[in-house]
Order: structure tokens, then sequence, then C-alpha cells
């Protein structure tokens, strides 16, 4: 069945409130942002809208119907009751492959979803606000822009990244590369993902082979031109060729979905082969692909060993080649404590929205809004500009921007002024990705090395996804497992509606203070100095915190 949302301003649910989580739901399935829609597969991995074709028409059929005093609770991508609440509370509460501690493992989840009892949510795609590839674009270029002023003088050009994984999450890579101003090759074992980022723009060439690649990258750091290479092949033996040939790398690192050993492919296996493999012999499947994931960290630590900046790209491939035989493998660090902390103490993170209009127009406009907001932050006005040129839509057009704590609930009023006013011609919603600074416990992304060592303290994320229900949140989610996998991680998404409403304002400014917000008081308590001073500036009030 091939889904695509309804646009305009003509709704068929009852209010906007649940049209935008039906038109929301809707687009994550539209084959032009889901990888693979067919199985209801969204992005990373097998990450699911929804468990089954039967779970989506239920969905879809509640949410039609579906009253503004009433809630839609989903487990794991079906539809399980409707509760009368009240107008405030959440249209739907969803929690996503959530397991209990000692049977939080990859075999215990298959069998259960071999059961039909649950699905993989990932963090976007079980939680309806995925909006393709530029999710994900402007966390890269905001990462690769941090490895440039920490190291390069604040610019890439005349470097060059190597790294691999070209699907809903790395094929942001070589944009965000040349965004930035350097060269990169990118190696995707499968076709029609490479094929895909180049015809929507994210790729600007394919190489034929691994000289004619280097060729390629090497020509280009040598004239210091942005350029993006993609090579077919497989990242656990093309990154040790690369390291043999003495390749001149000066940022290393990786996307492919080693979080999950049966999404990596394994040295030896074709692509042809590589489902029909996984399925019938997933424990064989899962040590050749921890094995070949030892070989692709050993050609990291190589071109580390050799100068390179060399981080984890928040996929677990640390974690999995450990297990594969790299005793060295925490020798790099994940990104966030590496570059991303310092935003997240100021409770900045992946704010983002989409018009559900479906009229690029009103991105456009909301583009204008936000510099006209924040007139004095010039890496956000380069963004957004560069935004505007080159990122191609997905589905219904969509904005992504980091915001923090203070900024995030001014934009969401300007949005809903916007709907007021007759300015956009349908409302728009609101929400951001789960890896943001105070909705998400994963201790080898998000929280890897807090400086209390409280990394694998799950509360914050349960508290988020409670305060943005208290606060009016219109959808709120919790998940396990999103990002690094089983076992790794559990975190919240919330979603607001500005459909230009009073009552819409009032839940905005609340939930999009209290929802950043969290993320300060999470890093206050674990003791950094600049969310401290984020609260206090801000009158944050963290009981326990003396000033
Ligand atoms: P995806 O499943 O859509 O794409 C992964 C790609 O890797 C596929 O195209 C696959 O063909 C390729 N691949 C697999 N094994 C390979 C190999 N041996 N050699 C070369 N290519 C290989 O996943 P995605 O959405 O792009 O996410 C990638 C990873 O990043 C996941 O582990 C995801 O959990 C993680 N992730 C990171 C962030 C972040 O902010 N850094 C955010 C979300 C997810």
């Amino acid at each position: 069945m091939m889904v695509r949302a309804a646009r305009g301003s003509v709704r068929t649910a009852k209010s906007w409130q649940t049209e935008a989580a039906l038109r929301m739901f809707h687009n994550n399935v539209d084959p032009e942002v889901a990888e693979r829609p067919a199985d209801l597969v969204v992005y990373g991995g097998t990450g699911k809208a929804a468990r089954d074709w039967a779970s989506f028409e239920a969905i879809t059929s509640c949410l039609t119907t579906l009253d503004d005093d009433e809630t839609l609770l989903v487990q794991s991508g079906k539809p399980v009751g409707v509760f009368r609440t009240h107008e405030w509370a959440p249209r739907v509460l969803l929690a996503n492959s959530n397991l209990v501690g000692d049977w939080a493992n990859w075999p215990e989840f298959r069998r259960l979803e071999r059961l039909g009892l649950t699905m993989y949510g990932q963090m976007t795609a079980g939680s309806w606000i995925y909006i393709g590839t530029q999710g994900i674009l402007q966390g890269t270029y905001e990462t690769f822009a941090a490895v440039a002023a920490k190291r390069f003088g604040g610019s890439l050009a005349g470097t060059l990244t190597l790294t691999a994984g070209l699907g809903g999450m790395g094929g942001a890579q070589p944009l965000a590369v040349t965004m930035n101003g350097g060269a990169v090759l990118v190696v995707e074992c499968d076709p029609s993902r490479a094929r895909r980022r180049r015809e929507t723009g994210y790729l600007d060439e394919l190489a034929s082979d691994v000289d004619d690649a280097v060729r390629r990258v090497t020509a280009a750091k040598r004239d210091r031109k942005a350029l993006s290479v993609g090579l077919l092949g497989n990242a656990a033996e093309v990154m040790p060729e690369l390291l043999r040939r003495g390749v001149d790398a000066d940022i290393v690192t990786d996307q492919t979905s080693a979080h999950d050993p049966l999404a990596y492919l394994p040295i030896g296996v074709s692509v042809d082969d590589w489902h029909d493999y996984a399925a019938k012999n997933p424990d064989e499947f899962t040590d050749r692909s921890r094995e070949s994931m030892a070989e692709h960290v050993g050609a990291m630590l190589g071109f580390r060993d050799a100068g390179a900046e060399v981080f984890d790209y928040g996929n677990s491939l640390r974690g999995e080649a450990q297990l594969g035989g790299c005793e060295r493998a925490f020798e790099f660090p994940g990104f966030v404590p590496a570059y991303l902390r310092p935003l997240f103490c100021e409770g900045k993170g992946p704010f983002r929205w989409a018009a559900l209009s479906g009229e690029p127009a009103d991105i456009a406009a909301t583009d204008r809004a936000i510099l006209d907001l924040f007139p004095d932050n010039a890496s956000l006005a380069r963004w957004l500009r560069l935004a505007g040129e080159r990122v191609a839509y997905q589905g219904l057009p969509a904005r992504i921007c980091w915001l923090g704590y203070g900024e995030r609930h001014l934009a969401g009023l300007k949005f809903n002024e916007m709907v007021a006013s007759g300015e956009l011609k349908a409302p728009v919603v609101i929400g951001r990705d789960h890896l943001d600074s105070g909705s998400v416990a994963s201790p080898y992304r998000e929280t890897e090395a807090m400086t209390d060592g409280s990394d694998a303290i799950a509360d914050w994320p349960l508290l988020n996804a409670l305060v943005n229900t208290a606060s009016g949140a219109s959808w709120v989610s919790i998940h396990h497992g999103g990002g690094v996998g089983m076992g790794r991680s559990i975190h919240a998404g919330q979603v607001c509606v500005a459909d230009g409403t009073a009552l819409a304002g009032r839940k905005i400014e609340r939930v999009l203070t209290n929802d950043p917000g969290m993320g300060v008081i999470r890093h206050v308590d674990a003791g950094y100095e600049r969310a401290a001073e984020v609260a206090r500036e801000h009158g944050v009030r963290v009981p326990m915190w003396e000033d």
C-alpha cells in the first residue's frame, strides 16, 4: 500500500490536534520519507511507525474518530485502548519497544517481535515525527561544524572525512561535510541506498572503485574543494584497505546500522543474501557481523593512531566491535562528550517543525520568522540559508534547527500566531528528536561520560515524558533501544500542534519551556557549570541546587 499524508486546510479528523497526528503518522511511511515503506520501516535499521498493516489501519481509524477529550494508547505500534481524558491531555500516548531490564536484549526482543507482541520504534519512527534525512542533517552539520571548530580552524576546507552508511540518518553525512566545506568519502554496501542519496542531492558523486574514489577525494582535499563521493563496498573491508593505502584522512566516523548486528553486513555476505541469512541464522550472523565490526573499528583506530580525529557517531559500533573481539574499541570517544554536551547544558537540541499544509511557502515563512526572532545567531542564519538552498523536502515540508531553553517557546508561539492570522495555510506540528538534552539516557551516546557518572540513570527521560504529558503536548512517547539498540537506551519524545488557537498557545508555551528545561536541570544535577549558568540566567528552579 502506498501512503501519503493529506495536505491542505481541510481535515478529516475531528480537530487539528488529531489531524496532525494522523498526517504525521502517514507522513512517516510515505515512500518519499520511509526507507522501507512496504514493511512500515521508517529508518534506523528496523525503526517502524506501526506494528503491522492491520495496526496501521486501526490507528488511522482511531485518529479519525478521536474526540478532543480522548486519548489513544499505542503499545509498540498497536492501538490498545482509548480513554476519556481532558482537552489538555495528549491525544496519543505511545510506548515502544520497552522491555524489563534483564530481558532487554536483541534475541528476546526478536522472539517477542516474531510473536507479534512488539516492534522496534527507534526514536522518531514510532513517535511519528521523522521528517526524512533533513532531520539528522542539521545535527550532523552541527557536529561536523564542532569538529571543524575544535581541530581545523572553523572550516573543513582542505580536510578529508572517511565514513560509511548512506541510510536514513547516515545519508546526511556527505551533505553535512560539504556544507562545512570538506571532502568526504562514504562507503555503502547497498546500491539502492547510494542511488537514493544521489537522487535527493545529498551525495555529489559515485565512484566506480576504490582507486577512483581515492583519486577523487584526494584531489578535492588538495584543491580545498567541498566534494562528497560514495563508494559501493563493505566498510569492514574498505576501511582497512584505505588505511593500508595510507589515505591521508583527517576525520573518521561511521553511520552504518551497527546498533543492530543483523542490520550490519558482515564481510563475505552479499546484499542479496543479507536479510534471508540474518532471518534464518541470527546467532551466526550476529557473530560474523561483530567480527567484521571489530575489523572496521581496528581500521578506525589505525587512522586515530595516525593522527585523525576519530569518533563514534552514536550507532554502538564500539560496543559491538568490543563484543567482536576489538579490545581497544573504546579508545576513541562518542560524539556527544566530544562535541555536543555544552549545547545540551543550554537545553539546546534538534527542534523541528512540519507544515501540514504541504506548502513549501509555509516553511519559507517560518524560516523568516526564526531569523527575525534570533537575529544575532550567525550559525543559525547560515544553517537556514544553506537548508533553504540545498535541502530537498521529503514528504511534508519541514525544517529543523537547534534551539535551546528560552528560545523554543518563542518560536512555537510565533508559529501559532502565524497560523491564527492566516499567514500560514494550515497548522504546524512542532517536535524534536529524542536525541535531545533532557530526554534520553544512553550511556554509549547522549549520556556517555557524564561528569557525575550518572550515564545509565533512566529516570530523566521518564520524567521528561511525564512533564510533557502534564504540560499539554499533543502526543508523547517513551521508547527503549533507539539509536544504540536493545538494552542501551531509554528516551522520550513529544510533539505539539500549533493550530492557531489560544489553548494551543498556552500548551506550547509550557511544553516548549519545560521540555528543554529538563535538559538544563539534568545537566545542573550532574554538575555542569554551563547548565548552572543557564538556570541562573533564566530563573529555572532546581530545588537542591545552591547558587
Ligand atoms: P539505516 O539502517 O537506514 O542505514 C544504515 C546503512 O548502513 C544502510 O544503508 C546499510 O546498507 C549500510 N551498511 C550496513 N552494513 C554496512 C557495511 N558493513 N558496510 C557499508 N554499509 C553498511 O540506518 P540510519 O538511519 O542511517 O542510522 C545509522 C545508524 O546511526 C544507526 O545505528 C542509528 O541507530 C544511528 N543513529 C545515529 C544518530 C546520530 O545522531 N548520530 C541518530 C539516530 C540514529
